[in-house]
């Protein structure tokens, strides 16, 4: 394994198209786009690593992973009344779906499923309570209390929140949010803006790997049928637009994030995460998708085979 992940990693480095930063937060642009992270973390405690894998990043949209499993904890099988389960076809912030089906977003991984599940675990808190509970929630999943919001790029993006308000607004102008839109929005961009590192993303994605029990800890996190079901939304719609791709070239579930990681389950194998800053056309880490379609190359890992 850490020979896989050392060959992968010296690849990437030779990369020269390494794909485009998601300049739209304008604190994301901040960051040296030519490094490339990777870690493996395994049921029996193990952890791989090579490149830039303790380098902290923005972990944006994977995040929606940990708010749509508080939210099924919340809520259960009412979670689907806020928000569908079908992939989109349409990039993560798109519109268009919205009026078509008044308002209830298409799954909970684009832009506007994902505000309405925070609406949804919102429950009339406020937003400190919630974010504390995302928080809580990610410290016990990886044993690491020292993950932290960036308040900076939280702020970077209120501050360019337009298309993201106009998704809120649209939601709400058909009833389907409870909260005031600017509440939901602070609590959205600071989930998004969660800092981690490859290995601590890694071990966050254990749970998902051994039926929902974290077995590091011997924890429980969810039940077996909840985690299996986040797996199915991950490889239908974890790379919006790109999921079919993603699907096709690595085969299993996995969720990106505009800061350049995506999260990977291998089912009773791995978690793996990887991280390069610059973006494909659809906003998936480029480097990342190549580095996980030779990972899965050498290592046989899918859920399309034995
Ligand atoms: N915070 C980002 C946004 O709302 C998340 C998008 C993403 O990571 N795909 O635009």
């Amino acid at each position: 394994m850490q020979q896989i992940l050392d060959d992968i990693a010296a690849q990437m480095a030779l990369e020269t198209d390494r794909g485009k930063v998601a300049d739209y937060i304008p604190q994301l642009a901040h960051v040296d786009p030519n490094q490339f992270g990777i870690a493996v973390a395994t049921p029996d405690g193990k952890m791989y690593t090579a490149g830039n894998a303790s380098t902290l990043f923005s972990i944006q949209s994977i995040s929606k992973i940990f708010t749509l499993t508080i939210a099924l904890g919340k809520l259960g099988d009412g979670l689907w009344t806020h928000v569908g389960r079908e992939p989109s076809g349409d990039p993560f912030n798109s519109i268009v779906m919205l009026e078509h089906e008044t308002g209830r977003p298409r799954n909970p991984f684009i832009n506007a499923g994902a505000i309405a599940v925070v609406d949804a675990i919102m429950m009339g808190h406020e937003p400190k309570e919630t974010l504390g509970e995302i928080l809580q929630f990610v410290h016990f999943i990886t044993d690491d209390e020292s993950i932290r919001f960036d308040h900076k790029v939280a702020a970077s993006e209120m501050a360019h929140k337009d298309r993201n308000a106009s998704l809120a607004y649209f939601m709400k102008s058909f009833g389907r949010l409870k909260h005031d839109v600017d509440k939901v929005l602070g609590v959205y961009f600071h989930q998004c803006s969660i800092e981690m590192n490859c290995q601590q993303l890694a071990s966050a994605g254990l749970y998902l790997v051994s039926n929902g029990v974290d077995k590091h800890s011997g924890v429980r996190v969810i039940n077996e049928h909840r985690a299996r079901r986040i797996n199915s939304l991950m490889m239908m719609c974890g790379h919006y637009d790109g999921s079919g791709e993603f699907a096709y070239r690595v085969g299993l579930p996995g969720k990106s994030g505009v800061g350049g990681g995506i999260l990977t389950i291998a089912p009773g194998k791995g978690s793996i995460a990887v991280w390069s800053l610059g973006l494909d056309h659809i906003g998936n880490s480029k480097l990342g998708l190549k580095a996980l379609e030779l990972f899965v190359q050498e290592t046989g890992w899918s859920v399309f085979a034995e």
